[in-house]
């Protein structure tokens, strides 16, 4: 008999898995990561064995959505392997999907496999269309490799969703390029308010915030948008673009609350479990995994015990002088 469902205090019911597994990246996007950065020794890491292991107890506590992230998921050596192995559990019918998060620079050697293992989408980030404007955000990445990565996934098959985060200054007057870009590939686009993650200083803060109200009222200007009832149970809300059937999402965590549906939580790359993005419990479970290599017990009694302590909600707060609620860990970390 299976095990009871997880279920948080404030009766929402965890079904989706965002597992960050590596801190390390390819790129260095401003808003993400500070140009040096110090990754985490290698033991520090879950081995692949003990991410399946761990991925696996979530699947059998009810978990039907996983999303691989990171820092790059693509760049960590063995991945391909481990998802082609975790696919498994899509097979048997237990995980609805198994997805991907990633800044597409390795999509053209990937896309295939990944379509091959049962992947049918993937996000790639992408900011601006304008290759001296991507060098500068992402600092290391090269616009080219990653629109040719994206056409490997599109011709592989997978459907693919643009994740723009709104730049203020950088990426305002692109706003209906990319929406256009996307459509011309039927693919859709979501927009992300920048959220005050890391300790990145001020200055190197590229555009800043840029409140998705704002960017929606200029959509409106030329498109007729019809909101969807439609929830990810997530931060995203979504609009259809009357004229052109496009779907566009809006990550608002700072202009609007979206915590009363939240149905998931965050696998760090060393095993914390973090209950909301935007609080700093969490819980290890590292060391039941590791300290118990034949039973799951523990580790399942530390996982309840972390759902039981999830949060209402996050305390971000952008509308006084200062940014209040800021997280003082990156967005590599925790997997965005
Ligand atoms: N490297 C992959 C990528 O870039 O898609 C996956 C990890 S990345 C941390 C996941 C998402 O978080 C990306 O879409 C990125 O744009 C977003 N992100 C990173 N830092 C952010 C921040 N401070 N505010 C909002 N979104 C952020
Ligand atoms: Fe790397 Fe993604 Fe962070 Fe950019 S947003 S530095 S691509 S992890």
């Amino acid at each position: 008999m299976n095990p009871p469902q997880l279920v948080d205090p404030f009766r929402r019911p965890i079904s989706y898995l965002r597992v960050s597994v590596t801190d390390r990246c390819d790129f260095r996007c401003v808003y993400c990561m500070s140009e040096h950065m110090t990754f985490l020794p290698k033991r520090e890491l879950l081995t692949l064995e003990e991410l399946d292991r761990l991925c696996t107890a979530f699947v059998d506590l009810g978990v039907r959505k996983i999303r691989i992230t990171g820092g790059e998921p693509l760049v960590r050596r063995g991945i391909l392997d481990f998802m082609r192995h975790f696919a498994r559990h899509l097979d048997s019918g237990r995980l609805d999907e198994l997805t991907v998060t990633t800044n597409g620079s390795q999509l053209r050697r990937f896309a295939t496999q990944l379509f091959d293992l049962g992947m049918r989408r993937v996000n790639v980030s992408l900011d601006t269309l304008d290759a001296v404007k991507f060098a500068r955000v992402t600092r290391w990445g090269r616009l080219p490799q990653v629109l040719d990565g994206i056409d490997a996934a599109l011709e592989a098959g997978l459907r693919v969703k643009i994740n723009t985060v709104a730049l203020k200054e950088f990426n305002e007057d692109e706003l209906f390029t990319l929406v256009n870009w996307c459509h011309q590939r039927d693919m859709d686009i979501t927009f992300i308010e920048v959220m005050p993650m890391g300790d990145i200083a001020e200055q190197d803060r590229i555009g800043q915030y840029w409140s998705l109200e704002d960017l929606r009222t200029r959509l409106s200007a030329i498109y007729s948008l019809t909101d969807l009832a439609e929830r990810s149970g997530g931060p995203a809300r979504y609009v259809r673009v009357d004229e052109t059937g496009q779907k566009i999402g809006f990550i608002t965590p700072l202009s609007h609350n979206f915590c009363e549906s939240c149905n998931r939580v965050r696998l760090t790359c060393k095993g914390e479990l973090f209950m909301c993005l935007g609080q700093e419990d969490s819980a290890d479970l590292r060391k039941p995994l590791r300290s118990y290599p034949d039973s799951d017990e523990p580790l399942v009694a530390a996982i309840r015990g972390a759902i039981a302590r999830k949060p209402k909600g996050h305390d971000f707060d952008y509308s006084r002088q200062t940014v209040a609620g800021t997280m003082t860990r990156h967005m590599s970390h925790t997997g965005g």
